[in-house]
């Protein structure tokens, strides 16, 4: 029997058990594939605090601190450029501004003078914060495996969850795939985009109001060492983060999609076109700049746009994460240690009453209603 099983291996699965097992917790984690099978190894792999929720801000800068506690290799302190019109950016910078996070306000020819590889229109200006990340997010998957192996965590990789074996008002058990179920006083559901899919299983009365983009990145080989800060560009719907001599990201592309997508199927070539030539009217590449991989993978969204992340409705011992959209990476960290901690610590979340499961559970409607 174990305090918690944590169900998924991606980012938020990952830290959620690394934080319990710290906490003394006998925890297990379930993942159908490998620690980092799903999204998280697809991401783009950029954080940044700018970012236009206080929460939000808060979350990702505490994890960055937590990604930095348990990576060595994974990170690099890039800090962050965002570009655009004034008046797109007030909200972002109103933010951060609270926070208490340090900014820069830099016109066009200030930033072209402090990376001259930039190409800046006069009317936009670049708010310009200095610790965030570039995250390399494979390396970060291994490092985590290593360190929850240590922590003492039970890792069981190649296991799929089946469905949630409840009564009235807890999961009493989960199902496997080899024919087992595994029991457990809480259960973190960190399934990112395939708990819409577990969820709908388990429970034949209600609907999931989520919804699931294919999104695309691209790496690409400028050919020379980029000493840049990663950006996003309201202007030009892109963003992109240095690695080495390479870059990734792309336009803030993507598709709606029935079910998780995690094939290594090459992404739409329109997709990559729109990316670079936007790229080259940001920056001064010359014809060295090649694509050399891409990344595609499921998001899921809620409808108001805010992840899900409390207790599930009427099952006292269950605690639901997803809909991180396309900043989970950046804000799983947080919510995984925070959730943690909710169960462990019985810790208030009085900074969560809008993120409530409740919102994306709905009674079916039969099919005589109105
Ligand atoms: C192309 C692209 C670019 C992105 N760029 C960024 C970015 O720059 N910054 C950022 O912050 N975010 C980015 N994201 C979003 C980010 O990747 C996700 O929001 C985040 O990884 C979600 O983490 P998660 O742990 O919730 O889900 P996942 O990483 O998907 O973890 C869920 C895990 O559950 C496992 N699982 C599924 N079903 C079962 C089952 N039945 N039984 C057991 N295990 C199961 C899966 O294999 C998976 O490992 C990007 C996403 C994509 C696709």
């Amino acid at each position: 029997m174990y305090d918690l099983a944590v169900l998924g291996g991606g980012v938020v699965g990952c830290f959620a058990a690394l934080r319990a097992a710290e906490l003394g917790l006998r925890t297990i984690l379930v993942e159908a594939r490998s620690i980092f099978g799903g999204a998280s190894p697809r991401s783009a792999g950029v954080f940044t605090v700018q970012l236009d929720s206080p929460l939000d801000v808060e979350l990702v800068n505490q994890s960055i601190e937590l990604v930095k506690k348990y990576s060595k290799e994974a990170w690099r302190e890039t800090g962050f450029l965002q570009i655009g019109r004034e008046d797109a950016l007030e909200e972002s910078i109103e933010s951060i501004r609270r926070c208490g996070i340090n900014y820069e306000v830099l016109n066009d020819e200030e930033i072209m003078r402090r990376w001259p590889i930039f190409i800046v229109e006069s009317e936009l200006i670049g708010v310009y914060t200095k610790h965030d990340l570039s995250v390399e997010p494979k390396v970060l998957g291994r490092e985590l495996r290593a360190a929850l192996l240590e922590s003492g965590v039970e890792v069981a990789e190649e296991v799929i969850v089946t469905g949630l074996k409840t009564d009235s008002s807890e999961i009493e058990a989960v199902n496997l795939s080899s024919g087992l179920s595994l029991s457990a006083d809480y259960y973190i559901l960190a399934l990112g985009p395939w708990t819409r899919e577990i969820l709908l299983s388990s429970f034949k009365d209600v609907e999931v109001e989520s919804f699931i983009l294919t999104c695309f990145a691209f790496r690409i080989d400028t050919g020379r060492d980029l000493d840049i800060p990663s950006f996003s560009d309201e202007y030009l719907h892109t963003y992109w983060r240095p690695w080495g001599t390479t870059l990734v990201g792309g336009r803030y592309d993507a598709e709606f999609s029935a079910k998780p997508d995690v094939s290594d199927a090459e992404p739409p070539s329109k997709f990559y076109r729109t990316s670079l030539k936007l790229l080259r009217r940001r920056l001064k590449l010359d014809s060295r700049a090649e694509l050399v991989e891409h990344m595609r993978g499921p998001c899921s969204f809620t409808n108001d746009g805010m992840p899900v992340f409390g207790p599930l409705s009427g099952l006292k011992n269950a605690f639901i994460i997803e809909g991180l959209g396309g900043y989970g990476l950046m804000r799983g960290p947080a919510l995984g240690y925070r959730a943690a901690e909710a169960l462990a610590l019985n810790r208030e979340l009085t900074e969560f009453k809008h993120h409530s499961p409740t919102r994306i559970l709905r009674p079916k409607r039969r099919k005589n209603d109105v």
